[in-house]
This record gives structure tokens, sequence and C-alpha cells, in this order.
């Protein structure tokens, strides 16, 4: 049986092109600290990557931070700001949606002494202005927005929740994991702003966190002064080599990789319209990301269908997480007002570039087929 591959919001294949670039790095000698010509052979890897990067971003090539994945930039980006503020300013709002990147990291800072507010979503996980500005005032140093949001692939207006927290004299962290090497982004307006090679079909276990120069950040992982003392450890030369490329070819294709997964996701939307009209789907219009669909069976517990789509072949997901192999009611439905059963039955299926209509409609004709038999109206 041909398997296919609906989660590219967890993780996407590995290009072989971006394999072949990391290829020499991965048995290459240098330390990009050492003097010696291998060290700095290696260090120059590392700078082409950084050059990419602040190209595509449009940031300053001193501003691009390598780390390990988007969980450590969100991470450095709220811990790292706080430690290295030097105002007195103790709030820091983060929207409710958040990925638990952010929102995990909140204890840690009220053990700092900061106080961590939720800003509400609405029901499609948008933070709206109105709500930002309800809870900004000049206590906020920070304001944490994503710009996708990973489950339903909804689309936050950064730059103008951006320009509000200024205004208000906070700075402004994004998250754009969901959306770089995806669609047109920059850094522009952001005071920090992160990303993850492994979803734009880089390899897994790097990304990287953009600091706008002067912006006040203390390193938190401490040694050696790489990555210009923000973030210490031996550079992972081949993963950075590898986002580089990756990001690199996102650009090219760009517009290419958008047309074939919104076709994917048409001919899967259409088929399941026509067949199954008690899905619900999760937003009014397709989501912004091309390639993301989330819907709800009413009465389908999301862990059964996605168990019984696994046996079928179809590898999708709830987009919430799994803990002791059991999935948890998704905290993003939770906080876009729906029941805690209802947040039990979120479904997202993200396609691809390499998808295609034909695997839409297969997928949606399976997904008909185990829902009806699960609720017994087969
Ligand atoms: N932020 C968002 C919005 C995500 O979707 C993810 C991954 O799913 C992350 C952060 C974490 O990235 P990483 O897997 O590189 O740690």
């Amino acid at each position: 049986m041909k398997r296919i591959y609906l989660d590219h919001a967890a993780t996407t294949p590995l290009d072989p092109s971006v394999l072949e670039a990391m290829q020499p790095w991965l048995s290459a000698v240098g330390n990009p600290s050492s003097g010696h010509q291998e060290g700095r052979r290696a260090k120059e890897a590392i700078d082409i990557a950084r050059e990419i990067v602040a190209e595509s971003l449009d940031c300053l090539f001193g501003e691009v931070c390598f780390v390990s994945s988007g969980t450590e930039a969100a991470n450095l980006a709220l811990l790292g700001s706080a430690l290295g503020t030097t105002s007195s300013r103790r709030k820091i709002l983060v929207g409710a949606s958040e990925h638990h990147c952010v929102l995990h990291v909140a204890p840690l800072l009220e053990r700092l002494g900061f106080e961590v507010v939720e800003i509400p979503c609405d029901r499609e996980a948008r933070i709206s202005a109105e709500s930002l500005v309800e809870l900004l005032d000049d206590e906020t140093l920070l304001v944490a927005v994503m710009h996708a949001n990973n489950e339903l692939g909804t689309l936050n207006d950064v730059s103008s929740l951006a320009g509000l927290a200024h205004q208000a004299g906070a700075a402004f962290f994004c998250d754009a994991v969901q959306t770089v090497g995806q669609i047109p982004v920059t850094m522009s307006g952001m005071d920090y702003f992160s990303f993850s090679a492994h979803k734009f079909n880089g390899p897994k276990g790097i990304g990287a966190l953009c600091v706008q120069a002067g912006a006040p950040m203390e390193a938190v992982i401490r040694g050696g002064g790489q990555e210009r003392e923000v973030r210490a450890g031996t550079e992972n030369v081949a993963g950075i080599v590898g986002l580089g490329e990756a990001l690199r070819i996102a650009g090219l294709e760009m517009e290419e990789r958008q047309t074939r997964k919104a076709a994917a996701r048409a001919a899967f939307v259409d088929k399941l319209k026509t067949d199954l009209p008690e899905a619900r789907f999760s937003t009014s219009e397709l989501p912004e990301l091309k390639g993301h669909i989330h819907l709800r069976i009413p009465g389908i517990r999301a862990e059964n269908m996605l168990i019984a789509l696994d046996r079928a072949g179809i590898s999708a997901s709830s987009g919430a997480a799994c803990s002791s192999g059991s999935i948890e009611p998704s905290h993003v439905l939770l906080a876009c007002g729906y029941s805690q059963s209802e947040a039990e039955e979120g479904l997202r299926f993200t396609f691809g570039h390499e998808n295609t209509p034909a695997e839409g409609i297969l997928a949606a004709q399976t997904l008909v087929r185990e829902a009806r038999r699960i609720l017994g109206t087969l």
C-alpha cells in the first residue's frame, strides 16, 4: 500500500538537493571556531547560510542566530529578552493559541518575576488588534504572537500587531515556524523572529532566531562565544548548511509549491464536502496556509480516527500534543472556544507540494469510509 503523508505541518520530507548540500559537512572535520583551514571552511559554510537567511528574510547578517529548533528559538526569544532587559516592565503578553514552545515557558518567566498574560484569540485562532490593545499597557515588556497557527493554518496580521506593541513601548516576538519557506515573509518590523528548517524540506534539529540589532538578549545556553555570544555550543554545520539550502530552494519554488499544495487540498475538500456533509470545517474560508485544512467529525474522537486512517495508509494529525500514547484535547481549539469533547475531535490534514489531487481524493474517500464505519452508518 502506498501511504499518503498529510502531516506536513508536523514535518516535511528532506529535499534530496538539501541532503546533497549537507553531505560533505556531515564528515568534514573543521570546528567553525578553529582558526585553521578546516575550521575557517566550516565557518564560511555557516556564513553562506547566514547570508541566505538575511537576504530571504530581509534582516542583517549579524541578526541571525542559529539554534537547534523552533522550540529553542522561542524559548530564547522569551527568556533571553526577559533576562537581557534593562527596563522595569514586567508584563509579557502571549497569544492563547501559541505553540507550547511559547506557552510552556510562562512558568519559568513567572519564576523570574514576570507576569505572563494570555491574549484571547477568536474562533479561528487569530489575535485581533482590539484584544491586544485591551491588554497592552506601560508595564508590557514583550508581546508574542505567532504568524500562522500550526493547527488551523490561519494567519495573524503580525505587522499591525507589532506596530501596536511598539506604540506601547513593548517589543514583539513572532514565531514564524509555519510561514518561513511557505509564503513570502520578512522579519521587518519584528524584534525577535523564529523559524525551523524541517518545516520547509530542510533537516530536523536546526532553526534560527533573528534578533533585531540592539534588542535586549541574554544568552541562556552559555559556554563559548558562538553565534555572537547569543547561543554557545559548536554549531551544527551540516544542519545550518541544510537550512540555508532549503530556504534558498523554497524561495525559488514558492509559487509553484503553493499551487500544487492548494490543488491537492482543494480536491480533498471538494470530495469531503460532497461525500461527508457531517464534517465541520474549523474555518469559514479555506485557511490562508495553502496546505492546511482542519475539521471535526462530530461524534468521532480524533484519536480513533487517526488510528483508523493510519491503518488505511493515511498519515494525518490532531495538531495537538500526544502524551503517554493518548491525544490530549487541543489547547488551540479550547482557546478558540470549543468544548472539551469538541476539542478532542479536531483533525488536521496538511498537504505538501509532493501531494497530488488524486491523493487528495483518495484521502477524502478513505476518511469518509472510516468515518462511516466508526459511526456505524456504512
Ligand atoms: N512553533 C510552531 C508554530 C510550530 O508549528 C512548531 C512545530 O510544530 C514549533 C514552533 C516547534 O518547532 P521545532 O519542531 O523546530 O521545535
